[in-house]
């Protein structure tokens, strides 16, 4: 089976994982699992789990204040993962749905789609949120809100705890600021597209 750099189809761009690591790339894991630590030897929390560096002032980070994004942003992007979601070009259907939105009507999408996907210990907690299909499962892979798993070691907050209107109102404006970033020209006003075409299997 080949396992090089091959170009997949659009919905596959890459064999996308959490744990995903190119150091010296200086992309980098920070969450802890079993699978790493037998893979490069166990690392100190909060640093990366392959290489060890430590890269991300976390109690900064995880002050959730929507004043600092900037920064924020700037340590997730540490983050193989999150990076690759910083940076990948984003496909058609997602891109059609936040112009069907506007940018007007996206925080009110983004806060529904945060309460039902992570506002509480979602049962199939990692498997919540597609990897392509829409601005909103970009934005929060970008963020660390894809699922509890990763709001706990990014954002500090523990899994079993229902997320507060506050706590959501930061993840939305994380969320709105990956979208500002990524589609810049978005009109205000949402306006209708036409569905892609089921035959380019990814309407
Ligand atoms: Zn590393
Ligand atoms: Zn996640």
């Amino acid at each position: 089976m080949a396992t090089g750099p091959k170009k997949r189809p659009e919905l596959m761009p890459l064999k996308l994982s959490c744990d995903q690591s190119d150091c010296e790339q200086g992309l980098h894991c920070f969450h802890e699992s079993k699978k790493l630590a037998k893979q490069y030897g166990k690392k100190d929390r909060g640093s990366c789990q392959a290489c060890g560096a430590t890269l991300v002032d976390w109690e900064r980070v995880q002050r959730r204040d929507s004043d600092d994004l900037a920064h924020t942003v700037n340590a997730l992007k540490h983050e193989s993962i999150r990076h690759h979601y910083w940076h990948t070009e984003i496909d058609q259907r997602a891109k059609n749905y936040a112009v069907r939105k506007g940018r007007d009507g996206l925080p009110h999408a983004v806060e529904k789609r945060l309460r039902s996907a992570v506002g509480t210990k979602h049962s199939r907690d990692g498997r919540q949120t597609p990897w392509t299909g829409s601005i909103l499962y970009y934005a929060q892979h970008a963020t660390a809100c894809c699922c509890r798993k990763c709001i706990e070691y990014w954002h500090g907050i523990p899994q079993d705890q229902t997320l507060t209107d506050d706590q959501i109102g930061y993840f939305r404006d994380l969320c709105l600021h990956y979208i500002d970033e990524r589609m810049p020209d978005l009109e205000r006003a949402g306006r209708h597209v036409p569905g892609l075409r089921r035959t380019d299997k990814s309407d």
